[in-house]
C-alpha cells in the first residue's frame, strides 16, 4: 500500500510544476488533467487492470503514460497506429524520458532500472539474408537495373547491424526491390533457414524477448496474435503492462488478423519462388518453370477480369460468367504446382515452403469457394496492380476480450476519438471490454476563442453533378483570404478529382496539392514549406498529421464522413446487425462516422497559440436529428452559417 502511495506521489510530482517533466521540457506547461491520465494510469499499472481512456488532443498523453509505465520497472509494450508514431516514441519522446529518469538518478544516486527498449517493427522492414543471397547466385539471369541494385543491398547488408531497410540510404524504403528482398509469415524459412543465425528478424525478435520495453503497431501486434493463435511462433513477448495508443484504430485492425485473407501478392511470391529454386538449385526439374508460368499466366488473367478499384461481396463475384472459370483456373494452377513441389520438397527447404504455402492457399480458396458462415464477410478488392479475397470476423470483441482476460495483466488504451456523444459504448462494444473503467480528458485548448464552426447554407446535394463547382464558389473567398493554409478533407476520390479540376481553373492566392500527385511525406512537406497552400486529401490525411501553428489554419470536411454502405464488411455488418433487431444506422454508421469526423476536425487546433475554422460542407449536421449527435462528440466550438462571420474572425486571428 505504501509503496503503491509513493509510486502514485512520485508521478504527480513528475507532473508538477517544478517536476521532473518542466526540468526536461523547454515550456513545460502544467496540465491538470496530464497530471491526472498520469495517476489513473499509474493505478491501473499497481493494480494490474483495463483503463480505457480518451484523451482530447493537447493534453501530452504520451509523456502521461511513459512516465507511469517506465516507472513501474515492468516489462512494457506499447502498441501505436502508425509506423511514423513508433518511431516518433522510439526517436523522440522515449530517449527524452529516458534522459531525465538518467539524470534524476544520477543527481539522487537513486538505482533506477534503465530500460532495454527495442523498436520492432513488421518483417517487411527488414532484409531478408536467405533471399538475397539466392539472388546473388541467379545474378546472370537478372536483369541489369535489379542486378546493380541487389548489388548495393549486398554491400549494405555487410555493414548493417539491423538489417532495417529504412536506413538503406542508396536505395529508397518504398523500392519495389525490397518485395523481393523482405520475408512474409508464409515464405520464411524460419529455423531451417541456411541464416537462420544471422537473420536480422530473428536477431531484433531476440533482443525484444529480453528488452523491458517494446515498442510495436497494432499490425504488428495482432499479426503476431494470430499467429499464436494458429500455434506458429511468437514476436512479441508476454508483457505486464500493454498500452495501446491511437485505441480508435485497434478493433478494425484486429479483424484483418482474425480473419484470412489470400493476395495475388502472395500467389506472385510462390511463383517466383518456384522459378528461383529452378534457375539456382533444382536446374533438373523444369516442371518448376512450367508450373511458375502457368501460376502467373493465371494470376494475371484473373486480374484483369476482376476490374478497376473495386470492392464488393465475393460471393456475387465468384459467379460472374468470366471470373468462375478464372478462380476455377486458379484452383487448377495451385493444384499443379502443388503436385510438382509433392516429389521434390525434399530437396529444397524454398520448395518445402512453396509446398505448404500452395496448400495454405488451396484450402483458403476452395473454404471462400465453399462456405458462407454467418459473422463473417467474404470480400474482394481489386487496385491497379493486385487483387485480395478474404473472409474477416464482424466482431473482434470475444477474441480481444477472451485475449485481455487470459491473464491478470494491465492494459491501457488511449485515443483522442474513443467516445461519440460523449459515451464509450460503442468503442467498448466493439473491443468487448464493457466492463472496462473509462475516463474522459478534455483538450485543455480554448475552442471557443481559437477556432469556429462553418456549416455554409444552400449547399447541393451531395451527389449532385455541380457540387464540387458550387463548393468551390462558395469556399475560395474564404481560401483566398486565408492565403491558402488550408486542409480540404474529402470523403470519396471522386469529389477529390473534381475539386482539384474546379479548384485548377480558379486558382488564385493560393498553391494547390493534391493527393496522389506526390508521396504523403512529400506533399506535407511541400504544403508547409509553401506557407500558401491548399491540400485537398482523402483517408490517411484525416487522422495522424500534426501541423501547428498558422501555416494550417483552415480545415474544410467536404461532408459527414459517413462509410460508403457498398462496403462489404459494412454491408455485412448492416445486416447482422438487422438480424439481431437492431438499427445499424443508429448503432453502427452514425458512431463510426463520428469518430472519423472527431479525428479530421482534431488537425486543426495542435496547440493553445492555434487558430482557425472547421467548415463542415453538410446541411445534415443542422436539419438532420442525428446532427446534434455529431455536434456534441464535437470540442465545444462557437458556431456560425454566415460567411461574415468566418471572415472576420479569420481577418482578426490573421491580423
Ligand atoms: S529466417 Fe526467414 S527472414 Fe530470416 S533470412 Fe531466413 S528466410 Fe529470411
Amino acid at each position: 500500500m505504501k509503496e503503491m502511495e509513493n509510486y502514485k506521489r512520485l508521478i504527480l510530482q513528475d507532473f508538477s510544476k517544478n517536476g521532473l517533466l518542466a526540468h526536461s521540457i523547454e515550456n513545460f506547461i502544467h496540465r491538470k488533467s496530464q497530471a491526472d491520465l498520469a495517476e489513473l494510469i499509474a493505478e491501473s499499472i499497481q493494480s494490474k487492470s483495463i483503463l480505457i481512456a480518451e484523451a482530447g488532443t493537447g493534453i501530452g498523453k504520451t509523456f502521461a503514460y511513459l512516465l507511469p509505465a517506465l516507472r513501474s520497472n515492468q516489462k512494457i509494450l506499447i502498441s501505436t497506429g502508425s509506423k511514423a508514431l513508433q518511431d516518433q516514441l522510439f526517436n523522440k519522446d522515449l530517449p527524452l524520458i529516458l534522459n531525465a529518469l538518467k539524470k534524476e538518478s544520477l543527481a539522487y544516486d537513486k538505482a533506477i532500472e534503465i530500460q532495454n527498449v527495442v523498436l520492432l517493427k513488421g518483417r517487411s522492414n527488414y532484409l531478408c539474408l536467405e533471399k538475397l543471397d539466392q539472388y546473388m547466385q541467379s545474378s546472370n539471369l537478372i536483369d541489369k537495373t535489379f542486378l546493380s541494385s541487389i548489388v548495393q543491398i549486398k554491400n549494405w547488408s555487410i555493414s548493417t547491424s539491423t538489417g532495417d531497410i529504412s536506413q538503406c540510404y542508396d536505395i529508397t524504403e518504398d523500392n519495389f526491390i525490397w518485395s523481393f528482398l523482405t520475408s512474409t509469415n508464409d515464405n520464411c524459412l524460419g529455423a531451417s533457414c541456411p541464416r537462420y543465425e544471422d537473420c536480422f528478424v530473428n536477431q531484433i525478435r531476440k533482443r525484444a524477448l529480453d528488452a523491458n520495453v517494446v515498442i510495436v503497431n497494432h499490425h504488428l501486434f495482432f499479426a503476431d496474435i494470430s499467429l499464436k493463435t494458429n500455434g506458429f511462433g511468437k514476436i512479441i513477448p508476454d508483457m505486464d503492462v500493454l498500452i495501446f495508443d491511437e485505441a480508435h484504430q485497434v478493433p478494425d485492425i484486429a479483424c484483418q488478423y482474425y480473419g484470412e485473407q489470400l493476395s495475388s501478392k502472395q500467389l506472385y511470391s510462390i511463383a517466383d519462388d518456384l522459378q528461383l529454386s529452378y534457375r539456382t538449385q533444382l536446374r533438373d526439374v523444369k516442371q518448376l518453370q512450367t508450373s511458375s508460368d502457368y501460376l502467373l499466366q493465371t494470376i494475371k488473367q484473373l486480374r484483369l477480369v476482376l476490374g478497376d478499384n473495386s470492392k464488393g461481396n465475393f460471393h456475387i463475384i465468384k459467379n460472374h460468367k468470366e471470373i468462375k472459370p478464372l478462380i476455377n483456373k486458379l484452383l487448377d494452377a495451385l493444384n499443379f504446382s502443388k503436385e510438382v513441389c509433392s516429389t521434390i520438397s525434399i530437396r529444397n527447404e524454398l520448395i518445402e515452403s512453396c509446398y505448404e504455402r500452395l496448400d495454405k492457399a488451396l484450402n483458403f480458396l476452395n473454404k471462400l469457394n465453399q462456405t458462407n458462415m454467418q459473422g463473417y464477410s467474404y470480400w474482394f478488392e481489386v487496385n491497379r496492380s493486385n487483387f485480395t479475397f478474404a473472409c474477416t470476423p464482424l466482431s473482434v470483441a470475444p477474441m480481444i476480450n477472451e485475449l485481455v482476460f487470459k491473464e491478470k495483466r494491465c492494459w491501457i488504451f488511449t485515443s483522442a476519438t474513443l467516445t461519440t456523444n460523449n459515451s464509450f459504448q460503442y468503442f467498448n462494444n466493439k473491443i468487448g471490454l464493457t466492463l472496462a473503467k473509462t475516463a474522459i480528458f478534455d483538450s485543455p485548448f480554448d475552442y471557443q476563442n481559437q477556432s469556429l464552426l462553418y456549416v455554409p447554407r444552400y449547399l447541393l446535394a451531395q451527389n449532385h453533378s455541380e457540387s464540387a463547382h458550387q463548393l468551390v464558389n462558395i469556399l475560395k473567398p474564404i481560401i483566398e483570404m486565408n492565403r491558402g493554409r488550408c486542409f480540404f478533407l474529402c470523403t470519396s476520390h471522386l469529389m477529390l478529382k473534381s475539386l482539384a479540376v474546379e479548384f485548377r481553373k480558379t486558382i488564385n492566392n493560393f498553391t494547390l496539392f493534391v493527393q496522389g500527385e506526390m508521396s504523403k511525406s512529400k506533399l506535407l512537406e511541400k504544403f508547409i514549406e509553401s506557407g500558401n497552400g491548399l491540400l485537398l486529401a482523402t483517408n490517411s490525411f484525416w487522422e495522424g498529421i500534426d501541423i501547428k501553428g498558422d501555416i494550417l489554419s483552415c480545415v474544410i470536411i467536404d461532408k459527414l464522413p459517413f462509410q460508403s454502405p457498398d462496403d462489404p464488411i459494412l454491408k455485412a455488418k448492416i445486416e447482422d446487425a438487422m438480424l439481431r433487431g437492431l438499427n445499424a444506422f443508429e448503432e453502427i454508421q452514425i458512431p463510426e462516422a463520428i469518430i472519423t469526423l472527431k479525428q479530421g476536425v482534431g488537425r486543426l487546433i495542435r496547440d493553445a497559440q492555434d487558430h482557425g475554422v472547421i467548415i463542415i460542407c453538410d446541411n445534415r449536421l443542422v436539419i438532420k436529428h442525428y446532427g446534434s449527435q455529431f455536434i456534441k462528440s464535437l470540442p465545444s466550438m462557437t458556431r456560425t452559417r454566415d460567411l461574415h462571420k468566418v471572415m472576420k474572425f479569420l481577418s482578426e486571428k490573421n491580423k
